[in-house]
């Protein structure tokens, strides 16, 4: 559910600083917790071009609070100051190339800088996560209340069938287009963008395919799976305009950091329950801010519908 996004969870204690024997609940090392998230997101999972995993940090710094959040941008790292985080776990990379300065001159600079003066790590977990089982795409579709059937673009590497790009899912009882975007529009935590559809408003709903991010190169599969709607974020002119030529698939273009939001819950949760099976002395975070770049919408007076 996604009450989770306007609910805190920040400040929730999940253990006593000590236990019925009086003993202290153990403070994990950094790398035992990276140890943990590798577990859930292997590195050698991410595509090739990505840049995942620890990109600032001591293994053996102790680490007493986390916050996860989406993009490590200025606005998180000071979040994460302010909050007393030992790790911070962002979905997107600070660094996708090579760099030959961490300058503070340079906004990623300053961002490497504040980390390290604050004794923060930072640990990345970008297409990893996407595919990952439970992933990206299954917190989107939880946050829309979909009932997930499989992988839209399945991991030939998973033998299982669960990993993979995207999600097909199903809804409990048919809705509108209109409904659903409306739906979208609820559920997924409040951007400037809000929702776009392509497509008959009318048209009834019964299947969708999801995918948190940008999702604009999966239209053949999506076009495969014969669902009647796709949620993603990012689409473009082109694509769309030829995927509405080839079918009456109805699109909905939902802000990009909106749709990998609740991954940031799904993540926090994951890690709330390995602390609890180690008896950490944890406390778990999800930032609330908005990062993603659009600040505000002006809808066009006399815009059709
Ligand atoms: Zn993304």
């Amino acid at each position: 559910m996604l009450s989770g996004a306007k609910g805190a969870r920040s400040g929730r204690r999940r253990f006593n600083a000590t236990d019925q024997a009086g003993s202290l609940a153990p403070v994990p090392r950094l790398s035992e917790v990276i140890a943990a998230l590798e577990n859930l997101w292997p590195a050698e999972r991410a595509e090739s071009w990505d840049a995942v995993g620890t990109v600032v940090g001591d293994p053996d710094q102790e680490v007493t609070r986390v916050l996860f959040a989406v993009d490590p941008v200025q606005e998180i790292v000071d979040e994460a100051v302010k909050l007393g985080a030992d790790l911070l776990v962002t979905h997107h990379p600070l660094y996708l190339r090579g760099t030959t300065t961490v300058a503070a001159t340079h906004f990623k600079g300053r961002v490497v800088h504040t980390l390290i003066k604050n004794d923060i790590a930072l640990h990345v977990a970008h297409t990893n996560a996407d595919t990952a089982d439970p992933g990206v795409s299954d917190a989107l579709a939880g946050a829309l209340d979909l009932r997930v059937t499989g992988p839209l673009v399945p991991d030939p590497a998973d033998p299982e069938g669960r990993r993979g790009l995207g999600r097909v899912c199903a809804l409990d009882h048919p809705l509108t287009v209109r409904e659903f975007a409306a739906r979208a529009a609820e559920r997924l935590p409040a951007t400037a963008q809000g929702v776009r559809v392509a497509g008959d408003p009318e048209a009834v709903v019964r299947t969708v395919a999801v995918s948190g991010g940008s999702g604009d190169s999966l239209f053949d599969h999506v076009r495969a799976a014969g669902v009647d709607a796709f949620l993603t974020a990012d689409l473009r002119h082109h694509p769309v305009s030829e995927a509405r030529a080839h079918s009456p698939l109805a699109l909905l273009d939902a802000a990009h950091w909106a749709t990998e939001w609740p991954w940031c819950e799904l993540a926090a949760s994951q890690l709330d329950e390995i602390s609890d099976r180690h008896g950490w002395d944890l406390r778990v975070h999800v930032s609330k801010t908005v990062t993603d770049p659009w600040t505000s919408h002006s809808p066009s007076p006399g815009a059709p519908n």
